[in-house]
């Protein structure tokens, strides 16, 4: 067996520790005789399974009382319709565009009412996040909404903007547990999980209390609705249990690490080794304004299209998967999220000073 270095953006690399325990337990979990993937979602193995990740996400980000968890389908690209069905009661939100999932969430929330985009970084491809001082708010907004790392253009939010009593909508998908945060200053945060927490499948989303009642858009779902998956603790229907129970598995691996501190030290140096080669290369740049850059997803370019696609077909060879950039940014992208090894990353380097080296 040999594994890869995976720098997918989505899904992506997992930790090897979760997945070698996934295996063990693949064909009897905790003494059942059935893997998890067999057993019905109303028992009370899986309901204390469920509870438990709960409980270790809750731990982890130590999220206040007032705020729920909730497990859910649809990946994020559901919550860009479940937020507005929701939380739209005067049929207005104010939007920050930094990016293509940023865009795509304001698309979906126009179905629903007026969105007022109060901030863009379109006119330079998305390449910084928009000055957040003196942003003017709609008096009758429901929410603002922002994407807190943008996986396509490795931005990210390393401030919040002010926005009063207003509920905050975050789209974590990229880095949620990344590293801790203040979750009081949300409304809302959401993640897919196929990226720092899980398999594809799963979408996390937490939410304060307050924000989850029945006063919905007229003719939202019931599977859509924030108010039903609460009363029926993340099972109002057949939830996706697998993919919860690896992101379990992943909230425990956090703990061990030492926990959200812990995993911020190691991506922030993680994140370093890569900008500080990409700083210091006369080949490869980063694309994006060093204030704003991602610790997650780092896109880079060495200014021709011929040497990008050289390097990302030797890169495969030598064993680094998926560092082909997204199609509209083109270039690479190497996306290091929390199971990306320290290693990888300085493998990684050390191959592209390498390619530079001799291709002079
Ligand atoms: N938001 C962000 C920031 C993403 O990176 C992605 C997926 N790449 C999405 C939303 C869409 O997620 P999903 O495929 O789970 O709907």
């Amino acid at each position: 067996m040999k594994r890869v270095y995976n720098f997918s953006a989505g899904p992506a690399v997992l930790p090897e520790e979760v997945l070698r325990e996934a295996a063990e337990e693949m064909l009897d979990y905790q003494g059942t005789g059935m893997s998890v993937m067999e057993m019905s979602h109303r028992s009370k193995t899986i309901e204390g399974m469920m509870n438990e990740a709960a409980q270790d996400l809750r731990d982890l980000l130590k999220v206040p009382d007032n705020y729920k968890i909730l497990f859910l389908q649809g990946g994020a690209s559901q919550q860009f319709a479940m937020v507005p069905m929701n939380l739209m009661k005067n049929r207005v939100a104010d939007h920050l565009n930094t990016g293509q999932w940023a865009k795509k969430a304001i698309s979906e929330g126009k179905l629903y009412g007026k969105i007022n985009v109060v901030a863009s970084s379109e006119d330079q491809n998305y390449s910084y996040i928009p000055d957040l001082k003196d942003l003017k708010f709609s008096e009758e907004a429901d929410y603002v909404y922002i994407c807190h790392n943008n996986t396509i253009f490795g931005t990210k939010f390393n401030e919040l903007p002010e926005v009063g009593d207003k509920p905050l909508i975050a789209d974590m998908s990229s880095d949620f547990l990344s590293e801790p945060i203040d979750v009081s200053q949300y409304g809302i945060i959401f993640a897919g999980a196929q990226k720092n927490v899980g398999p594809a499948g799963v979408v996390i989303v937490i939410i304060r209390e307050d924000l989850i009642t029945e006063d919905v858009l007229p003719g939202t779902p019931t599977m859509l609705k924030y108010k039903v998956h609460l009363d029926n603790n993340s099972a109002y229907n057949t939830p996706p249990v697998y993919g919860i129970y690896i992101c379990g598995k992943v909230f425990k691996w956090l703990k061990k690490l030492g926990g959200l501190e812990a995993m911020q030290k190691i991506n922030e140096e993680k994140a370093a080794i890569l900008y500080d080669y990409l700083d210091a290369s006369a080949m490869f740049r980063g694309t994006v304004a060093k204030k704003d850059r991602s610790l997650m997803n780092v896109p880079f370019v060495t200014g021709s299209e011929e040497l990008d696609a050289k390097f990302i077909k030797e890169a495969k060879a030598a064993g680094f998967e998926n560092l082909k950039g997204y199609r509209t940014v083109g270039g690479m992208r190497a996306s290091i999220y929390n199971a990306m090894p320290i290693q990888g990353v300085k493998d990684l380097v050390e191959f592209m000073r390498k390619f530079e080296a001799e291709n002079k």
